[in-house]
């Protein structure tokens, strides 16, 4: 990619017709598409079941993920799932994704700082998001945190104004164009790193708690 300007975006590794999430996967693992690549340890791709119902999709993998390769394995993750079964929702049918798929953060000795994705990460890295509604065909999103919430709804998106209701999609999308679903709902929530950090977590486990339980009412046979 070149030195300045824009990243050129992951489109250009997604594959055009892929046969299932394995090879969108092994495609994503080779992308190059933003400078997060360079010094993440790999590309962390969502997870779940090909016939899960629900896409819960993330922020950016953190640093216990990026390490493993794998999406919400840390303990903002162990958090979600205890919130998912909580509120009743059959884990076998989320699939659970990140906005963006390489692990951004700065060095301060020799810990990695999280650092939030930049919109120019969150554009570069939507290809791959959409190829994974493509294939999944989920009737409900789930977006946790803010900048989920920007990267599917705008940068005008508030969690706090928006949260735990029922939304249309892909109408209510920042580019409803490009996601080839039929209509569907979506709903944002908190990021389950948020209740880590909230000074009552007792109180912002229990609003997760609820906005879940919201979603899973809107699962249809
Ligand atoms: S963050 Fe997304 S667009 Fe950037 S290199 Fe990683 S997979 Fe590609």
């Amino acid at each position: 990619m070149p030195a300045t300007g824009a990243p050129i975006g992951a489109q250009e590794w997604v594959p055009p017709h892929p046969r299932g999430l394995d090879e969108l996967k092994s495609a994503a693992a080779g992308c190059e598409g933003c400078e997060l690549h360079q010094n993440a340890t790999q590309t962390v791709f969502g997870r779940g079941a090909p016939r899960a119902r629900m896409v819960f999709v993330g922020e950016q993998p953190g640093d216990v993920e990026d390490q493993r390769g794998l999406p919400f394995v840390g303990p903002a993750g162990r958090l979600l799932r205890e919130a998912v079964d909580d509120a009743g929702l059959d884990p076998t049918d989320v699939y659970i994704t990140n906005a963006v798929k390489h692990f951004r953060f700065e060095l301060r000795g020799t810990r990695r700082i999280h650092q939030t994705p930049g919109p120019a990460h969150i554009t570069a890295c939507r290809p791959w998001l959409v190829a994974e509604f493509s294939l999944l065909k989920p009737q409900l999103v789930v977006l946790l945190g803010a900048t989920a919430g920007k990267a599917l709804l705008g940068p005008s998106f508030r969690v706090t104004q928006a949260r735990g209701r029922l939304m249309p999609w892909p109408a209510s999308a920042q580019h409803p164009q490009d996601f080839p679903v039929a209509e569907i709902q979506a709903l944002a929530t908190i990021h389950p790193s948020a209740v880590l950090r909230a000074d009552d977590r007792d109180t912002a486990y229990q609003s997760l708690v609820d906005d879940l339980k919201v979603a899973a009412g809107a699962l249809t046979e």
